[in-house]
Protein backbone atom coordinates (compact mmCIF):
# COMPACT_ATOMS: atom_id res chain seq x y z
CA UNK A 1 0.00 0.00 0.00
CA UNK A 2 1.55 3.48 -1.42
CA UNK A 3 2.02 5.89 1.46
CA UNK A 4 -0.90 8.62 1.56
CA UNK A 5 -0.52 12.32 0.41
CA UNK A 6 0.41 14.24 3.59
CA UNK A 7 -3.45 16.24 4.56
CA UNK A 8 -5.33 13.96 2.58
CA UNK A 9 -7.90 11.48 4.04
CA UNK A 10 -8.40 8.67 2.19
CA UNK A 11 -12.13 8.35 0.63
CA UNK A 12 -11.84 6.01 -2.27
CA UNK A 13 -9.18 3.57 -2.79
CA UNK A 14 -7.42 2.69 -6.22
CA UNK A 15 -8.63 -0.69 -5.65
CA UNK A 16 -12.25 0.13 -5.14
CA UNK A 17 -12.69 2.64 -8.01
CA UNK A 18 -11.04 0.14 -10.00
CA UNK A 19 -13.83 -2.91 -9.14
CA UNK A 20 -16.24 0.18 -10.17
CA UNK A 21 -14.86 0.97 -13.14
CA UNK A 22 -15.61 -2.67 -14.33
CA UNK A 23 -18.80 -2.57 -13.07
CA UNK A 24 -19.46 0.36 -14.93
CA UNK A 25 -17.71 -0.96 -18.16
CA UNK A 26 -19.92 -4.18 -17.97
CA UNK A 27 -23.17 -1.69 -18.33
CA UNK A 28 -21.85 0.78 -20.79
CA UNK A 29 -20.50 -2.65 -22.75
CA UNK A 30 -24.34 -3.47 -22.90
CA UNK A 31 -25.56 -0.27 -23.64
CA UNK A 32 -23.48 0.72 -26.79
CA UNK A 33 -21.19 -2.35 -27.98
CA UNK A 34 -22.77 -2.15 -30.71
CA UNK A 35 -22.78 1.78 -31.04
CA UNK A 36 -19.45 2.66 -31.97
CA UNK A 37 -20.20 5.84 -29.38
CA UNK A 38 -17.98 8.60 -29.10
CA UNK A 39 -16.72 8.96 -24.99
CA UNK A 40 -16.23 13.13 -24.56
CA UNK A 41 -14.12 13.19 -22.00
CA UNK A 42 -14.15 16.98 -19.53
CA UNK A 43 -10.63 18.05 -18.87
CA UNK A 44 -8.66 17.69 -17.17
CA UNK A 45 -10.35 16.28 -14.20
CA UNK A 46 -11.64 13.18 -16.35
CA UNK A 47 -8.55 12.11 -17.97
CA UNK A 48 -7.59 9.34 -15.79
CA UNK A 49 -11.54 8.10 -15.59
CA UNK A 50 -11.91 7.72 -19.70
CA UNK A 51 -7.94 5.83 -20.37
CA UNK A 52 -9.08 3.14 -17.63
CA UNK A 53 -12.78 3.29 -18.52
CA UNK A 54 -12.47 2.52 -22.50
CA UNK A 55 -9.69 -0.06 -21.55
CA UNK A 56 -12.41 -1.98 -19.88
CA UNK A 57 -14.63 -1.67 -22.54
CA UNK A 58 -13.15 -3.48 -25.42
CA UNK A 59 -14.87 -2.59 -28.35
CA UNK A 60 -14.97 -0.02 -30.76
CA UNK A 61 -15.19 3.35 -30.13
CA UNK A 62 -13.65 7.07 -30.35
CA UNK A 63 -12.76 9.33 -27.72
CA UNK A 64 -12.96 13.23 -27.52
CA UNK A 65 -12.19 16.13 -25.49
CA UNK A 66 -13.85 18.88 -24.07
CA UNK A 67 -11.89 21.38 -22.14
CA UNK A 68 -14.02 24.32 -19.38
CA UNK A 69 -13.59 26.91 -17.06
CA UNK A 70 -12.50 25.03 -13.56
CA UNK A 71 -13.04 26.11 -10.02
CA UNK A 72 -9.25 27.57 -10.20
CA UNK A 73 -7.64 27.51 -6.86
CA UNK A 74 -10.92 27.51 -5.31
CA UNK A 75 -13.31 25.05 -3.71
CA UNK A 76 -16.24 26.43 -5.04
CA UNK A 77 -17.94 26.60 -8.54
CA UNK A 78 -18.48 30.43 -9.86
CA UNK A 79 -21.48 29.31 -11.79
CA UNK A 80 -19.27 30.77 -14.67
CA UNK A 81 -18.68 27.84 -17.31
CA UNK A 82 -16.74 29.29 -20.68
CA UNK A 83 -15.63 26.52 -23.12
CA UNK A 84 -12.02 26.57 -23.60
CA UNK A 85 -11.44 23.20 -25.87
CA UNK A 86 -14.18 22.22 -27.94
CA UNK A 87 -14.88 18.39 -29.24
CA UNK A 88 -13.02 17.96 -32.91
CA UNK A 89 -14.96 15.02 -33.98
CA UNK A 90 -18.27 15.39 -35.99
CA UNK A 91 -21.09 14.28 -33.70
CA UNK A 92 -24.06 14.86 -35.84
CA UNK A 93 -25.85 11.09 -35.26
CA UNK A 94 -23.24 9.69 -33.47
CA UNK A 95 -24.27 8.15 -29.92
CA UNK A 96 -22.25 10.29 -27.36
CA UNK A 97 -21.46 9.56 -23.55
CA UNK A 98 -20.01 12.32 -21.61
CA UNK A 99 -17.75 11.21 -19.13
CA UNK A 100 -16.92 13.65 -16.52
CA UNK A 101 -15.44 13.32 -12.90
CA UNK A 102 -17.37 15.05 -10.53
CA UNK A 103 -21.33 16.00 -10.48
CA UNK A 104 -21.62 18.82 -8.17
CA UNK A 105 -24.23 21.87 -8.23
CA UNK A 106 -24.95 20.43 -12.14
CA UNK A 107 -24.27 23.49 -13.30
CA UNK A 108 -21.51 22.34 -15.66
CA UNK A 109 -23.25 19.13 -16.42
CA UNK A 110 -26.27 21.18 -17.77
CA UNK A 111 -24.25 23.86 -19.51
CA UNK A 112 -22.26 20.83 -21.22
CA UNK A 113 -25.43 18.71 -22.46
CA UNK A 114 -26.87 22.18 -24.03
CA UNK A 115 -23.98 22.63 -25.81
CA UNK A 116 -23.31 19.21 -27.35
CA UNK A 117 -27.38 18.89 -28.14
CA UNK A 118 -26.62 21.60 -30.60
CA UNK A 119 -24.17 19.19 -32.23
CA UNK A 120 -27.23 16.89 -32.90
CA UNK A 121 -26.15 13.27 -31.56
CA UNK A 122 -28.55 10.89 -32.05
CA UNK A 123 -28.57 10.30 -28.09
CA UNK A 124 -26.47 12.20 -25.47
CA UNK A 125 -25.53 10.34 -22.08
CA UNK A 126 -23.32 11.33 -19.18
CA UNK A 127 -21.26 8.67 -17.09
CA UNK A 128 -19.81 10.88 -13.54
CA UNK A 129 -16.82 9.03 -11.41
CA UNK A 130 -18.77 10.94 -8.40
CA UNK A 131 -21.84 12.43 -7.81
CA UNK A 132 -22.19 14.75 -4.75
CA UNK A 133 -26.18 15.15 -4.79
CA UNK A 134 -26.03 17.47 -1.60
CA UNK A 135 -25.24 20.61 -3.21
CA UNK A 136 -27.18 20.04 -6.35
CA UNK A 137 -28.82 23.55 -7.81
CA UNK A 138 -30.08 22.23 -11.32
CA UNK A 139 -31.27 18.64 -12.00
CA UNK A 140 -29.23 16.88 -14.55
CA UNK A 141 -29.52 13.17 -15.85
CA UNK A 142 -27.13 11.28 -14.47
CA UNK A 143 -27.26 7.54 -16.65
CA UNK A 144 -23.92 5.94 -14.84
CA UNK A 145 -22.57 6.85 -11.45
CA UNK A 146 -19.44 5.51 -9.77
CA UNK A 147 -19.74 6.84 -6.79
CA UNK A 148 -21.89 9.12 -4.42
CA UNK A 149 -19.95 10.63 -2.15
CA UNK A 150 -20.56 13.45 0.65
CA UNK A 151 -20.11 17.23 0.02
CA UNK A 152 -16.38 17.14 0.22
CA UNK A 153 -13.68 19.02 -1.64
CA UNK A 154 -12.14 15.67 -2.90
CA UNK A 155 -8.88 15.13 -5.19
CA UNK A 156 -7.03 12.06 -6.39
CA UNK A 157 -7.34 10.00 -9.46
CA UNK A 158 -7.07 13.01 -12.01
CA UNK A 159 -8.64 15.20 -10.08
CA UNK A 160 -6.74 18.32 -8.26
CA UNK A 161 -6.30 21.34 -6.02
CA UNK A 162 -4.65 24.03 -7.84
CA UNK A 163 -3.08 21.53 -10.09
CA UNK A 164 -1.78 19.14 -7.64
CA UNK A 165 -2.97 15.35 -6.64
CA UNK A 166 -3.86 14.82 -10.35
CA UNK A 167 -1.28 11.10 -10.56
CA UNK A 168 -2.48 10.19 -7.00
CA UNK A 169 -4.61 6.48 -8.00
CA UNK A 170 -6.63 6.59 -5.22
CA UNK A 171 -9.31 9.74 -3.75
CA UNK A 172 -8.90 11.23 -0.88
CA UNK A 173 -10.40 14.71 0.91
CA UNK A 174 -8.18 17.59 2.14
CA UNK A 175 -7.62 17.31 5.79
CA UNK A 176 -9.11 20.68 6.41
CA UNK A 177 -11.99 20.09 4.64
CA UNK A 178 -14.60 18.22 6.72
CA UNK A 179 -17.84 18.57 5.56
CA UNK A 180 -18.58 21.53 3.17
CA UNK A 181 -22.09 23.23 3.82
P1 LIG B 1 -20.52 21.61 -10.81
O1 LIG B 1 -20.72 22.51 -12.00
O2 LIG B 1 -21.35 20.34 -10.88
O3 LIG B 1 -20.72 22.35 -9.52
O4 LIG B 1 -19.01 21.23 -10.76
C1 LIG B 1 -18.43 20.33 -11.61
C2 LIG B 1 -16.93 20.51 -11.65
O5 LIG B 1 -16.45 21.19 -10.50
C3 LIG B 1 -16.22 19.17 -11.67
O6 LIG B 1 -16.06 18.71 -12.98
C4 LIG B 1 -14.92 19.50 -10.99
O7 LIG B 1 -14.00 20.00 -11.94
C5 LIG B 1 -15.27 20.60 -10.02
N1 LIG B 1 -15.50 20.03 -8.69
C6 LIG B 1 -16.68 19.78 -8.07
N2 LIG B 1 -16.48 19.23 -6.87
C7 LIG B 1 -15.15 19.12 -6.73
C8 LIG B 1 -14.32 18.58 -5.70
O8 LIG B 1 -14.74 18.06 -4.66
N3 LIG B 1 -12.97 18.62 -5.94
C9 LIG B 1 -12.43 19.15 -7.07
N4 LIG B 1 -11.12 19.16 -7.17
N5 LIG B 1 -13.18 19.67 -8.06
C10 LIG B 1 -14.53 19.63 -7.88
Amino acid sequence: MPELAKNLKPLLSAQQIQQRIQELAHEIRRDYAEKHPVLVGVLKGAFMFLADLVRELRFPLQCDFLKISSYGQQTESSGQISLQLDTTIPLTGRHVLVVEDIVDTGLTTAWLLEHLQKKSPASLRVCALLDKPARRRVEVPLDYVGFRIPNRFVVGYGIDCAEAYRELDYIGYLADQEENS
